[in-house]
């Protein structure tokens, strides 16, 4: 029997750590496998990460595993390094990360097998046949002219592409004896090429100086107007890293509403590509990742987690969209897709595209430094530019559910017209306040400071925190009022009253509430797309990058807070999200206008939005940043605690504080708190920070490296409970 070795494991559990085990023979498993392991007197699922010759604790206690779970490795040595670089750099415990590279279907003990497929040919068939084929059924006619120009035979999958209703037919023509299947291991799929625009001569020459950069890393910023035609260049590049016989990832923030992204690209490749984003199951994503992993699709196309398909063959990585803040992950492991997406290709020696009509400063900058490639769409190739923001100003105006009478007529005027109009709300629900007039009592959520907003397709109140859900009450709790009152307006009310001003126009909403719901999605996306008169309503979801041509109003509403808000991103994110909104405006070939409602026209940013292009805006938040010490010009790491009572989570931090104070660098830091977090109560726990900024990030980085040994072996409990966010997005 072969000697029993040491090998370490990764674990997902919130520990620093990793865990040893022994394996029987180490010749037959490698590292990325997945494995059964005793822990605490249960079973949990671990990934071998490599062998060593002797344990670091007592031998007699090194259990040995339980049972191997894949016959390959299920993650491969690039992942497993871009994992640890992960882990590393955001500070977060490898076993939580190395499983975020996995398909959530293989976080447990769930077999991965590398299945072999289903390839139909077609068999010997007459003339006779076929053309019986094409006069009595057109759909087996179909599929085998399909199969004629395809004899290495077609996958159950890319039938599925050519007809969703394929097996019938596949059935009856096996019944004939004119198919046949055998198993196959999975091919790579033929990309079909479908009709693609001319390249204007801004598209043209940004492919021409991007080609020749492909064959190494480099990153590369396409600065673009809304509507100038990145996704046409995405296009293009996939099309040539295809024909290198490479895969590509390609990110964008929400797959809500890029139906028609889909549709662009199913166009152009055919069936050789992947989806992956959180609407699908966990089969799903784990069928699509398996796909891709084979090379049995070229291209994945998903949100943030996509970033981390394995592939061995990856030659681009896209990242669209690149400013839109839900490329952070918030919750669990913190990391940003953008930034890691960057190191992933620098490791791979590879490209990576970012694209957006609105920047990230921190992208800008790294153009500024020349540590990125710029390159600018400043045209659209369709008639007309994109529209100049108006401003209305209702200071002294009346709303009626939020909107101006000004915002009204312009409505009217647009519809009439045959145009489609949105408007955008970024809050959901009826109305954000529920109040008694009497008293002054709120609805308050029990387990957050927070409001509680009134659903009325729920009939219910609900807290947007933590998902708390009560019924409206009849009266008011404290004095017994009936007359409650509800104010402010969210998307729901919003759709309520348009509808019933315009009548027998269609109103669509489109938030979280209604995305929960595919089908009613798809029915909205439907309409929308059919290109007749209608209204589109909804939250920053509707404000990403989407393209529907017959938009020719745009209207802003509530944009007002940001103005005042105390965080240093909001002016950032409300000049894209004012410039991403009015985008969305005049991309077909109706010229677009595009208005926001405001209290404060004179404001200096609502002035600016009026006069100024993006870029100089941009540049002008950049210099101010640069003043005031703030990212790029600076980095922040931010430890967060949350516990039962708050002085738990305040004396966390100042622990983790007074292991900071001990390194050497501390001085050169600026370290904000323990204090309590801006909304202190959520979900029932209290929460605090502490917040280290640096304007020189080797100094950061020296600081967490000599105090966070000490800080990574504080312990995590029911009570308390701390975490650790690298490049936080906010203060
Ligand atoms: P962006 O990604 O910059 O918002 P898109 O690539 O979606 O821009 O292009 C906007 C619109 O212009 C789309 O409807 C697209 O089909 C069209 N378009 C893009 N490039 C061309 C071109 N070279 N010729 C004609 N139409 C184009
Ligand atoms: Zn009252
Ligand atoms: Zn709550």
């Amino acid at each position: 029997m072969p000697r029993p070795r040491y090998a370490r494991f990764a674990i997902p559990l919130p520990l620093y750590r990793v865990f040893e085990y022994t394996v029987d023979d180490p010749r037959e498993s490698a590292a990325g496998t997945r494995y059964r392991l005793p822990f605490a007197n249960r079973t949990r699922t671990g990934v071998l990460l490599e062998h060593c010759e002797s344990s670091e604790i007592d031998p007699a206690r090194v259990k040995p595993v339980l049972q191997r779970l894949d016959p390959e490795p299920v993650l491969d040595a690039h992942m497993l390094s871009l994992a640890r670089w992960l882990a590393d750099y955001y500070r977060q415990p490898l076993g939580e990360v190395v499983f975020l590279c996995l398909p959530s279907r293989l976080r447990g003990a769930q077999p991965h097998v590398t299945t072999r497929v289903k390839c139909w040919r077609l068999g010997d068939m007459t003339a006779e046949q076929l053309e019986t084929l094409r006069r009595r059924s057109p759909r087996q006619f179909e599929i085998c002219n399909a199969l004629e120009s395809r004899p290495s035979g077609m996958t159950a999958h890319e039938l599925k592409q050519l007809n969703p209703n394929w097996h019938a037919a596949v059935k009856a023509l096996e019944d004939k004896g004119l198919l046949r299947w055998q198993w196959v291991d999975a091919a790579p799929q033929a990309p079909s090429s479908g009709p693609a625009p001319r390249l204007s001569d801004e598209q043209a020459a940004i492919l021409a100086e991007l080609e020749p950069r492909l064959d190494r890393f480099g990153v590369h910023l396409l600065d673009g107007i809304t509507g100038s035609g990145k996704t046409e260049i995405y296009l293009r590049l996939i099309r040539s890293r295809l024909e290198a016989g490479q895969q590509v990832i390609y990110l964008v923030p929400e797959i809500g509403l890029t139906g028609q992204l889909l549709e662009r690209v199913r166009q152009r490749f055919g069936g050789g590509f992947e989806v992956s984003h959180s609407g699908l199951t966990d089969l799903q994503r784990y069928r699509a990742w398996d796909r891709f992993r084979r090379g049995e699709a070229g291209i994945m196309l998903g949100t943030r987690s996509s970033l981390f398909s394995q592939s061995e063959r990856l030659g681009l990585i896209i990242v669209d969209e690149e400013h839109d803040p839900s490329y952070r992950q918030e919750d669990g492991v913190r990391y940003h897709a953008r930034d890691v997406a960057i190191k992933r290709a620098q490791m791979l020696g590879i490209p990576v595209v970012l694209g957006s009509a609105t920047p990230s400063l921190e992208s800008l900058q790294n153009c500024a430094r020349d540590t990125y490639f710029r390159y600018r769409l400043d045209r659209r190739p369709t008639r007309f530019p994109p529209p100049r923001l108006q401003l209305l100003d209702v200071r002294d105006s009346r709303l009626e559910f939020g909107m101006s009478a000004r915002a009204l007529a312009l409505v009217e005027t647009h519809l009439g017209r045959g145009g489609q109009v949105l408007v955008y709300l970024n809050r959901r629900g009826y109305a954000p306040v529920v109040m008694c007039h009497d008293c002054g009592w709120q609805a308050l959520c029990r387990h957050c400071d927070a409001r509680l907003t009134l659903h009325q397709s729920l009939n219910s109140l609900l807290c947007h925190h933590c998902g708390y859900r009560q019924a409206i009450p009849g009266a008011c709790p404290e004095c017994a009022n009936r007359e409650i009152r509800q104010h402010g307006v969210g998307t729901e009310r919003l759709e309520q009253g348009l509808a019933a001003r315009f009548a027998g126009t269609p109103v669509l909403r489109i938030d979280r509430d209604v995305a929960a719901s595919g089908e009613a999605l798809d029915r909205r996306l439907q309409t929308l797309r059919g290109g007749t008169p209608c209204i589109l309503v909804g939250t920053q979801m509707i404000a990403k990058g989407h393209d529907y041509p017959a938009i020719t109003l745009a209207v802003v509403l509530e944009a007002d807070q940001a103005l005042f808000s105390a965080s240093y991103r909001a002016s950032e994110r409300l000049v894209q999200t004012l410039f991403q909104v009015s985008g969305r405006s005049g991309r077909g070939d109706r010229e677009g206008e595009a208005v926001v409602q405001t209290r404060f026209p004179e404001h200096p940013l609502m002035q600016a939005v009026l006069r100024r292009s993006y870029r100089e805006i941009a540049a002008d938040l950049l210099r101010e940043r640069e003043t005031y010490g703030f990212p790029p010009f600076a980095r922040v790491v931010m430890f967060r605690a949350d516990a039962v009572e708050l002085d738990e989570a305040l004396q966390t931090l100042a622990q983790i504080r007074a292991l900071l104070e001990t390194t050497a660098e501390f001085g050169a830091i600026d370290c904000i708190g323990p204090m309590p977090a801006l909304m202190t109560r959520r979900i029932s726990r209290y929460r605090a920070q502490l917040c280290l900024i640096a304007r020189q990030y080797r100094v950061l980085r020296a600081v967490l490296d000599e105090a966070m040994p000490a800080i990574a072996g504080i312990p995590g409990s029911a009570r308390v409970n701390w975490t650790v966010d690298v490049d936080a997005y906010d203060l």
